[in-house]
């Protein structure tokens, strides 16, 4: 391959370009070419590759010579979007490498965490040879304009003049979204190289910084699964089941967790660079959609950002379609509102975030494809794309290539503009406790749960959100509404979180006082990220009528956590004496005495899972109600350890142990007079389809995180296990989407078998956490048959959300169903729940109510026993006649009969039946011992129900069974319709799980000592 290049050829290029030009709107308004030589091989192959000249901008269609600077070509051997070539990080690397060493205008930086699989992510950074030199100082310089309490106007002025811009572009967070790490050789390369006013603009104004790829795990195989389709044509391949270690298109839903380390790593460099621009590269709709989004945008926000996401989509979409390129559109696609996309790395800091949505093939084919709804006109969409196009991977490489050269140059031509946005939006924020407010977040220091409540402010401080403690009391006036409201709902009885939120005049609310200890964190809202702060603490209301949500609609962080988080408007408490946490808040916990026990408490602080898998070998035991030890009370469900019969070094070791995991021990001098069982080491198991393994990755982030240890199994391993009792104790099935048959039968066990394993042309599979010969079949009805058994023979099978169609569907239980929505409009929301059962085990340390994570479905109904006449009392029970509801028919010309014998109440599950009933039932008759339980229920009365997020016919989802434990032979089926480990945001429900998983083989406690009490209500099962 030469680089050289002769005249004529040159010519022949400039009057392609001439030609494209011609075809298009305005030949002044596009770029002059550089003067340079171009690549002639190289840039052949662009056109080749592209299927139409309306594909390439005069940007893309060459690449320039150079010969010191090395193209893709030369160190991979092919053009960036060549056909059938998809690179690997390790490639990618001694790309850039090979460019920064050939280049003194690339560096490249490596992130400050390698990926969950060991891979290190890579950022570069291009800009002029001068501005790449002083980068210290214009990450100075952007690192002031972040903080304005530091910085006066007139600085910050002289700042903005002096300073850079910095455009970041992030390539392939979707795995099998395959252009954008070509893309960015390609355009790494360019921005090097190439000489024309549009560059040098960029380059002198502009510090481009690139992550190459983002999910590096699963970016090597996505390669292996394109490599193994080419191998073996004509075959049946596989999907991308796993991509990262843990989660799949979710590792985009992580930006309120941060349980990945690719989100940390782009917080983190985020926090070093405060760049202008983050920009996120998609593929999924034609052609190009450039982000704006449809609403209802983020309520938390800087309206300013608002109008820079249309500023920047707008000149896109004018420059592309000046240049006849078809199908460049935006709003549509997604709504804007909840802040767990990676990009909030940037708008949840003062900054811009932004993604586009490019046509991918999956691979790197060409091939034929079919647009339907994008392909029509909208108002939105002038200029759609062709319904009919055959699309190349070089095709998505112009696109993007050619979109975001042209935002740049905007944001190098408008740098000051952009740098003064910045630095308004973040004095906004830094008065935002003034303005607007609230001026603080409170988490009161006398929390139930202070492990979780230091968890929660440390993940504001990787948020770059600085916390403080009160050095001692204080007390802040709160309005009488916000007492309640900000407990993160749960108080049933009072005002729901929308109370007078729906008022056009607001009359200032009537105000309370109240005292918080010393070392309860404040979060001021008097700080550059004050915002961030406030969108994840605060409570959200989605609109029913507007479009539909795009995710999740609420996620307050304090109600999910289960941790009080009191919003607090009164300025005086910015005056409160505090102290700025200098490090991540550590609870360390104490053991005191020394006796013939030790006790727990159980506050469901999720450490105590950590707890009993520590102390192995340690006999522990579980209080079944709630006891004294002197005057300190404790928690039915904490733990009892006695000193006889346990190690003789027992007292070190629980010290160490609550020590380091911030749980509180107290000695008692005899063993607590209180009902108990023994908890042993459940084996669990996290089990695995081969269809989606989406959202069990985030039981496994959870699990590994406290050292909880468990068995990952497939459905295979289910269905190829008998004796699946013998194995484990506790099976748990996290969601997986489709019908009960549909993920019982998994992949149809038609054409090849489908490998997920190490091979030459897969190398990188043999590391994804489970492996298979073959991913065709489910668990099947063998695998049903197993489970049942494993059931009946003492087991636990936890199944959660609409994995509960498979032992409701295949009859495992008996007595619940699932009902269909016919009003409920309940999103990814956060809504009350009350346990309606704290004698069983599953409720042990929790209060009376929990926020729990709901979407949608399942709405399960627990089934009265036939006969049981639906639990009586309504109306309709009488026929038509003389007095009221109430009065006893009067049958005319007979004597009259007595009334009904009275019944007593009835138990929670325990339907009330007379003998004569019970005869009648005859073998379907259930005795209480073995009818569901239900622990949880949704909030009895529907305007209590929603803490944050949407909610539209909540009578559909008032009072339904949350949790439901059903006995099945000496075992348990644990059915839960909240999601109790959700994208690292559910602390507050975990234990929910842990407490079944622990006492898996007692969770009869407590059922014959359930308090009498009336049916909640007697229209449950009519829903
Ligand atoms: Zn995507």
């Amino acid at each position: 391959m030469k680089r050289n290049h002769s005249a004529a050829r040159a010519l022949a290029c400039a009057l392609v370009l001439v030609c494209a030009l011609v075809a298009s709107a305005s030949a002044q308004q596009l770029i002059t070419p550089a003067a340079a030589p171009n690549d002639e091989g190289y840039s052949a192959k662009i056109k080749e590759y592209t299927t139409e000249k309306y594909f390439l901008t005069e940007l893309v269609d060459h690449l320039p010579a150079s010969a010191t600077v090395p193209t893709t070509e030369k160190v991979l051997g092919y053009v960036a979007g060549a056909p059938n070539k998809l690179t690997y990080t390790k490639d990618l690397y001694r790309y850039y490498r090979a460019l920064a060493d050939a280049s003194p205008r690339v560096r490249v930086f490596t992130a400050p965490e390698k990926s969950e699989e060991g891979r290190e992510q890579l950022l570069i950074a291009i800009s002029d040879e001068a501005n790449l030199q002083k980068l210290d100082r214009y990450k100075e310089i952007t690192a002031r304009l972040a903080d304005p309490r530091r910085t006066t106007d007139a600085e910050a002025q002289a700042l903005i003049g002096e300073g850079k811009a910095m455009y970041w572009a992030s390539g392939s967070i979707h795995s099998p979204e395959t252009g954008s790490p070509e893309m960015l050789m390609e355009m790494a390369y360019r921005l090097a190289v190439e000489d024309s006013p549009f560059y040098d603009a960029i380059r002198k104004n502009l510090i481009v910084l690139i992550t190459p790829v983002l999910e590096v795990d699963g970016r090597d195989r996505m390669v292996d699964v394109y490599n193994y389709r080419k191998a073996n044509p004509g075959k049946n391949s596989p999907g991308l089941l796993y991509w990262g270690k843990y989660v799949a298109h979710d590792n985009n839903r992580d930006g309120l967790g941060m349980a990945l380390a690719l989100t940390r790593n782009m917080m983190k460099t985020f926090l070093e660079y405060h760049p202008t621009i983050l920009h996120d590269l998609h593929e999924s709709v034609p052609f190009l959609y450039t982000s704006t989004g449809t609403g209802p945008y983020n309520a938390w926000l800087d309206p300013l950002v608002v109008d820079e996401w249309h500023l920047l989509a707008y000149h896109e979409i004018e420059e592309m379609t000046k240049r006849g390129v078809p199908g460049v559109w935006t709003h549509g696609f997604y709504d804007g509102w909840a802040p767990n996309y990676m990009f909030y790395v940037a708008n949840g800091h003062n900054s811009i975030g932004r993604f586009y949505e490019t046509f991918g093939n999956g691979g790197a084919d060409t091939m034929d494809r079919t647009v339907t709804q994008q392909a029509q006109r909208d108002w939105f969409r002038p200029n759609p794309p062709q319904p009919r196009v055959k699309w190349s991977m070089r095709n998505n490489v112009n696109m993007q290539q050619s979109a975001i050269l042209l935002a740049m140059h905007f944001v190098a031509e408008n740098k000051d503009r952009f740098l003064n946005n910045f630095y308004i939006k973040s004095k906004r924020s830094v008065a935002k406790a003034a303005n607007e407010g609230p001026a603080a977040y409170v988490v009161p220091g006398d929390t139930p749960r202070p492990v979780e409540a230091a968890e929660m402010v440390n993940l504001l401080r990787l948020m770059g959100v600085e916390v403080q403690r009160a050095t001692g009391e204080f007390t802040a006036k709160l309005p009488v509404a916000e007492t309640r409201a900000a407990r993160g709902g749960g108080e049933q009885g009072e005002g729901g979180a929308r109370e007078g939120q729906g008022a056009a005049t607001r009359t200032p609310a009537p105000m309370t006082e109240r005292k918080f200890p010393a070392g309860s964190y404040i979060i001021r809202m008097d700080q550059p990220y004050s915002r961030m702060a406030d969108m994840l603490l605060d409570t959200q209301y989605y609109n029913v009528n507007d479009p539909r949500p795009y995710d999740d609609t609420g996620w307050t962080l304090g109600a999910l956590r289960n941790v009080e988080t009191v919003r607090v408007t009164s300025k005086d408490v910015l005056g409160v004496p505090m102290e700025m946490l200098k490090e991540d808040a550590r609870v360390r916990g104490r053991l005191t005495g020394r006796g013939a026990a030790y006790v727990v408490n159980n506050n469901t602080d999720n450490t105590l899972a950590t707890l009993r898998f520590r102390l192995k070998d340690v006999k522990l035991s579980v209080a079944e109600d709630a006891f004294k030890v002197g005057t300190q009370s404790f928690n039915a469900g904490s733990y009892i350890i006695k000193a006889e019969g346990n190690p003789g070094d027992l007292r070190d070791r629980l010290e160490a142990a609550v020590t380091d995991l911030g749980l509180n021990a107290v000695a008692a001098d005899a063993v607590p007079a209180v009902k108990t069982h023994d908890v042993g080491l459940p084996r669990i198991a996290i089990l695995h389809t081969w269809q989606n393994t989406q959202n069990e990755g985030w039981f496994r982030v959870e699990f590994d995180k406290l050292q909880v240890p468990y068995s990952y199994i497939s459905d295979h391993d289910i269905r190829d296990t008998p004796a699946l009792r013998a194995k484990y104790d506790v099976i748990i099935f996290p969601p997986v989407g489709g019908s009960a048959q549909a993920i019982v039968n998994g992949i149809p066990l038609r054409g090849d078998p489908i490998p997920w394993q190490q091979s030459t042309v897969t190398p990188n599979m043999g590391n994804s956490p489970d492996t298979t010969a073959d991913m065709r079949g489910g668990m099947g009805l063998a695998g049903v048959a197993n489970l049942q058994r494993f059931v009946q023979e003492g087991g636990l099978f936890v199944a959660v959300q609409n994995t509960a169609r498979v032992p409701l569907d295949y009859g495992i239980t008996t007595g619940v169903t699932i009902a269909d929505a016919r009003q409920l409009q309940a999103a990814g929301s956060v809504y009350n729940a009350t346990f309606s059962d704290r004698k069983s085990p599953i409720a042990y340390g929790y209060g009376e109510t929990l926020p729990i994570y709901f979407n949608q479905a399942p709405l399960f109904q627990v089934a009265p026993p036939p006969g049981a006449g639906g639990g009586g009392g309504g109306a309709g029970q009488r026929p038509s006649g003389r007095g009221s509801l109430t009065d006893p028919d009067i049958v005319q010309a007979m004597p009259q009969a007595g009334p009904p014998p009275q019944r007593p109440p009835a138990r929670p599950g325990e339907e009330q039946l007379t003998d004569e009933q019970r005869l009648q039932l005859g073998p379907f008759y259930t005795p209480p011992a073995e009818r569901p339980r239900v622990v949880l229920r949704f909030a009895r009365d529907e305007r209590n129900l929603l803490v944050s997020g949407m909610l539209a016919g909540g009578q559909e989802l008032a009072n339904r069974p949350a949790i439901v434990d059903v006995p099945v032979g000496r075992g348990h089926v644990v059915l839960f319709a909240n999601n109790p480990m959700w994208r690292h945001e559910t602390q507050g429900s975990f234990f929910l799980l842990f407490n079944a998983a622990l006492n898996f083989d007692h969770l009869d406690a407590g059922r014959d000592a359930a308090p009498a009490q009336p049916r909640p209500s007697a229209d449950e099962d009519q829903q």
